[in-house]
């Protein structure tokens, strides 16, 4: 990468607890401008595809675990080049993430920097696993503990007294050590009684949540074979789950959905499903084209004042079609003096975001229901543009040429498979 003249930056980002949706405004402004993204292993894919295209993203625990001075150096080697760089951490940075030592490296080499906070996973798990860390009636403070203690350190720097007596508990890394933090936890002086869950990938699809007491908790998350990364909840808040756990109760939860529409147009009907609790997988079946000529798509731009119609029936025919006239120049004024139609309220949002008046949308979004909102015309004598897929129902054209239009249907795109 050329050295640039500006100064670089590091952005130390919070990428919040997995579902993308948590993300910051802040935190996905920097990763669209970042020029490298060193990311932590929590961090899912679906995140770092809001990465700039032709950014590098750099996976630090994939390449044998680097150690945090390399990271340290890596940061502000890059940000010396004159780089922005996102150091992307699951959760929040500062939570147990060493975003504290890596801001402290950055002021030693007096690298400028940024922390941009992230929604943590303690929040993350207490909003989807339906556990309210505080409640009037149950818990008036809350405490967040990690179960593993750094090192070098002996156990006992955990402190078990304070962590026995907090309100709500949340211990993070606990999984395996989950046998000693009950224990201490309770040989200082915690009820075994005391409600407890574990709450795995919390704020994902696969989230998975494991309840109990203290006392049996550990019995538990072994016999439900739960594995890293998961967090402990305990505390009397733990009993509110059954009422509150919205997000266990989805119509989809626990199914896993394969889309197959192409990559660029699967992201709303993605999200959709997730909303619904759906684990979604996108294996896009087919993809996009430009059509084999361009040639009869510009004979017929070339011509425009031959047509009084121009129908859409897709978004994508709609974004092909003004891409192809800004390639030849041509001005959307030309378009003036024909109605235009498009088969559905997308394809019609898509002609008005550039600012054309669309005069019919069908009722019923498929090529009977055009015929019918054009059956009040006289077609006689008219033409008739209909930009489309290269594959594509015959029904419309046929129906048009029947009752006298002249049709000249151009495919401005068309599918392929992706194998
Ligand atoms: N900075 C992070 C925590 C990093 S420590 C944050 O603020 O969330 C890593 C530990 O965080 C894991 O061992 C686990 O206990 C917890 N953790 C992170 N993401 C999690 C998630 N989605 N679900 C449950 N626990 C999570």
């Amino acid at each position: 990468m050329p050295p640039r003249a500006r100064a670089g930056r590091v952005h130390l980002v919070g990428a919040g607890p997995g579902d993308p949706g948590l993300l910051t405004l802040r935190a996905a402004e920097c990763l669209a401008r970042a020029d490298v993204v060193i990311s932590d292993a929590l961090v899912p894919e679906a995140i770092l595809r809001s990465v700039r295209p032709g950014a590098e993203v750099i996976h630090p625990d994939r390449s044998g675990r680097l150690g945090q001075p390399a990271i340290n150096s890596m940061m502000i080697k890059r940000a010396r080049r004159g780089l922005r760089v996102v150091r992307l951490k699951g959760g929040d940075p500062s939570l147990f993430g060493r975003g504290g030592e890596e801001a402290e490296a950055l002021a030693r080499a007096g690298v400028p920097f940024e922390v941009v906070p992230g929604v943590t996973a303690a929040l993350g798990a207490a909003a989807t696993a339906g556990i309210p860390l505080t409640h009037r009636l149950h818990a008036s403070s809350v405490t967040f503990a990690t179960g593993h203690v750094g090192a070098g350190k002996p156990p006992a720097a955990a402190d078990w007294e304070a962590m026995a007596h907090a309100g709500t508990l949340v211990v993070y890394m606990t999984i395996a050590r989950l046998g000693s933090v009950v224990g201490g936890l309770l040989a200082a002086g915690r009820s075994a009684e005391t409600p407890a869950a574990l709450v795995r990938w919390a704020t994902r699809p696969d989230q998975r949540v494991v309840t109990g007491t203290l006392g049996t908790i550990v019995h538990r998350a072994r016999r439900a074979d739960l594995r890293p990364p998961a967090l402990l909840i305990a505390g009397e808040v733990v009993r509110l789950r059954p009422d509150i756990d919205w997000f266990g109760r989805r119509p989809l939860r626990g199914r896993t959905i394969v889309v197959t529409r192409a990559r660029d147009q699967s992201a709303s009907l993605t999200r959709l499903l997730e909303d619904a609790g759906a684990r979604v997988l996108e294996a896009p079946a087919i993809a996009f084209r430009p059509p084999r000529s361009w040639a009869p798509v510009d004979r017929a731009l070339a011509r425009l004042d031959r047509y009084q119609i121009l129908i859409f029936t897709s978004v994508n025919g709609v974004t092909r079609f003004f891409e192809r006239l800004l390639e030849r120049r041509i001005d959307v004024r030309e378009l003036h003096g024909l109605s235009i139609v498009a088969i559905g309220p997308s394809t019609a949002a898509a002609l008005e975001g550039r600012g054309l008046r669309v005069a019919a949308v069908p009722e019923e979004y498929r090529a009977e229901g055009i015929v019918s909102v054009l059956r009040t015309r006289t077609l006689r004598g008219m033409g008739v543009l209909i930009p489309r897929a290269e594959v594509a129902r015959g029904l419309l054209t046929r129906e048009l040429r029947r009752r006298g239009a002249r049709v000249d249907v151009v495919s401005v795109y068309r599918h392929v498979p992706t194998r």
